[in-house]
């Protein structure tokens, strides 16, 4: 099958190992083979907080991590939201397709709700998975490459292609989502790793900045070190970020450190993290920002033009 891939990232802080695992180590493999679309999602930073903060700044490392993971813009279109207003277009008959009950039991919205820095929501908050919908439907996008928290995104998506295609034309393609090694990798404090809760471990950390976040993560005062995610979740966590930056078993890492206890753990994990993201730490010196905004100024104009297509067929469809 010939797939159109299109997947994306808020810029509200530096990458981490989650997105390395749930998406970015299959975008890298996917490059190759398929076109592909990687959104900076600017206007899904202020769902959930009042402004959207240092976003240049947030924008250039965004970029800078994609470069050092490897992805290549001369493969990969990478645009931001704001460059292309034809998607806010496509988001309003794509509402009009969803009712305000299918909106509002989304359970990746309540997540965010519940960690969200607003007093109040906001009406975004509820309607940001139909942007998303036209997010990955401007392009045709078929392969979703995301983390489980998307899920519910993507099956909304797929609900909008649906309808859309039901009610006035056949102009889209029904995406499906692809998970990574880690579709759920946890923070050091046992809830999801998110840029934005303070529990990840960024791609562009130091070694030592590395080091000094795995030491405060929490574990237990047991000698011998075991994989049992029910009643050791610290220790499991940390076993689990060991085995995928090793693609080792938790199990057997866990029988190699015996009875070292919490401080062999830790050190154990943080060699893995270092060692695993030393050559994209590498890599991502030997880019600038020039290169990357020039890589982005591309991208967006690839993206809109795909856009302005994509519209029209949906204008026609609908008859405007
Ligand atoms: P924020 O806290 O600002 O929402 P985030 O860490 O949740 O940041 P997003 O930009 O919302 O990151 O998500 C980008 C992509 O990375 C999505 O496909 C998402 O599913 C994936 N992702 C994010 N966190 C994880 C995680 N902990 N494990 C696996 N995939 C993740
Ligand atoms: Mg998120």
């Amino acid at each position: 099958m010939d797939h159109i891939v299109l997947t994306g990232d808020r810029p509200t802080g530096p990458l981490h190992l989650g997105h390395y695992f749930g998406s970015l180590a299959n975008r890298v493999a996917l490059q190759d083979t398929y076109p592909m679309y990687v959104l900076i999602a600017d206007y899904q930073v202020i769902t959930d907080r009042d402004r959207p903060g240092e976003i240049q700044r947030n924008v250039t490392d965004l970029l800078l991590d994609y470069l050092a993971v490897g992805l290549d813009p001369a493969k990969v279109a990478i645009f931001r939201h704001s460059a292309i207003p034809e998607l806010n277009q496509l988001m309003l008959p794509f509402l009009s397709l969803v009712s305000v009950a299918e909106l509002s039991r989304n359970p990746t919205v309540k997540d965010e709700i519940a960690h969200s820095s607003q007093q109040t929501v906001n009406g975004l908050m509820f309607t940001y998975p139909v942007h998303q919908a036209a997010d990955i439907l401007f392009c045709k996008g078929t392969l979703v490459p995301v983390g489980r928290d998307q899920l519910p995104h993507v099956e909304m998506t797929r609900l909008v292609a649906r309808r859309f295609n039901e009610r006035y034309a056949a102009v889209f393609p029904v995406p499906e989502a692809m998970m990574g090694d880690g579709p759920l990798v946890k923070g050091l404090d046992g809830g999801k790793m998110s840029k934005s809760r303070g529990n990840a471990i960024p791609l562009s950390a130091t070694e030592d900045e590395t080091a000094a976040l795995i030491r405060k993560a929490r574990t237990d005062s047991e000698r011998l070190i075991t994989f049992d995610e029910r009643d050791r979740p610290e220790v499991a966590n940390l076993l689990t970020l060991a085995a995928l930056c090793l693609g080792r078993p938790q199990r057997e890492l866990a029988d190699e450190i015996g009875y070292g206890g919490a401080a062999a753990l830790k050190r154990l994990v943080t060699d893995a993290v270092n060692d695993f993201l030393r050559p994209i730490r590498r890599r991502r010196r030997e880019h600038t920002a020039e290169e990357a905004h020039v890589a982005l100024a591309e991208g967006n104009r690839r993206a809109r033009e795909r856009a302005i297509t994509t519209l029209d067929e949906v204008r026609d469809a609908m008859k405007f």
